[in-house]
């Protein structure tokens, strides 16, 4: 599975297979890290910039100091030495190799960068999901490996045949186990505002600009999870997902509509977006 994939770990490039890793790294062993996925389609990166904003964010918020130049130019070398015109890269900064074990970092540790590139045919297939609740911790806004919650809950979902969840904390609507929630409700698309409850998706922020610039009906505010039952449609969107819309949610006994018209405008709009 790993056979062939290119990798970069601390500035070295080598196949992903053959990399090693201290088991002193604080990403194993507190997920003392930080990641994105920058997807690249028709060999060129979609809002890669807006990725890089967003490590550059989610290491302020950790306090890890990163050389932003120095991410950037292993992300160009893996991307323009690979042959391969659709996938994503995964970039991932831990705080370091620490001397020992200890909740307490020492401050003069060097943090530690991972990358590699892999190939995906982007296809988004109708998903069926399962509402949950949101155990997650209180800044989903920071893009950190810590996904334990997001692990769990997936895989609950997935022992029902589910690919995707819909998670709420106290009944309000956050977001999917690894992507953000649109739903139209009344003929208005509607989703989760930005808070420290969900990741500001690129996707989601890509797609908003084009409802905006369309003038379609659309809210962003906090949604009880019950309005679902009176949604038209429901859809995910995600860096590796683009627009995908719900075909069935199986704790919600309705038919979604997969041919609703806001849907298929937001579709259509995003694939405009990202290909030109
Ligand atoms: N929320 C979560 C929890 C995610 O893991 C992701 C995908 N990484 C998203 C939202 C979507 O973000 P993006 O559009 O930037 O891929």
């Amino acid at each position: 599975m790993t056979k062939n994939i290119k990798a970069v770990y601390q500035g070295s490039f080598n196949d992903l297979d053959s990399i090693k890793i201290s088991p002193l790294s604080r990403a194993f062993l507190f997920s003392d890290s930080i990641y994105e996925v920058i997807p690249f389609q028709n060999n060129s990166f979609i809002c890669s910039e807006e990725h890089f904003e967003r490590l550059i964010y989610s290491a302020s918020q950790l306090r890890i100091p990163i050389n932003i130049k120095e991410i950037r130019d292993e992300i160009d070398h893996l991307f323009k030495n690979s042959n391969c015109s659709n996938g994503y890269i995964y970039y991932q900064v831990s705080r370091g190799v620490d001397k020992i074990r200890s909740h307490i970092y020492n401050s003069d540790i060097q943090c530690e960068t991972f990358g590699y590139l892999m190939p995906l045919e982007f296809v988004s297939k109708p998903l069926k999901v399962a509402v949950c609740e949101d155990i997650r911790w209180g800044r989903c806004d920071i893009k950190t490996t810590s996904l334990l919650g997001n692990v769990l809950q997936m895989n609950t979902a997935a022992d029902q045949n589910c690919d995707e969840i819909i998670m709420h904390h106290n009944n309000i609507i956050t977001e999917g186990g690894a992507s953000n929630i649109f739903f139209v409700h009344e003929n208005t698309i509607c989703t989760p505002k930005l808070s420290n409850k969900i990741l500001p998706g690129i996707t989601r922020a890509i797609l908003i600009d084009a409802i905006k610039d369309q003038r379609l009906p659309f809210q962003e505010s906090d949604f009880n999870i019950n309005i679902l039952k009176d949604a038209s449609c429901i859809w995910f969107t995600s860096s590796t997902k683009g627009v995908a819309p719900v075909e069935e949610v199986i704790n919600l006994d309705k038919k979604l509509d997969l041919e609703n018209d806001l849907m298929k405008q937001c579709q259509i709009l995003y694939n405009q977006r990202v290909t030109n």
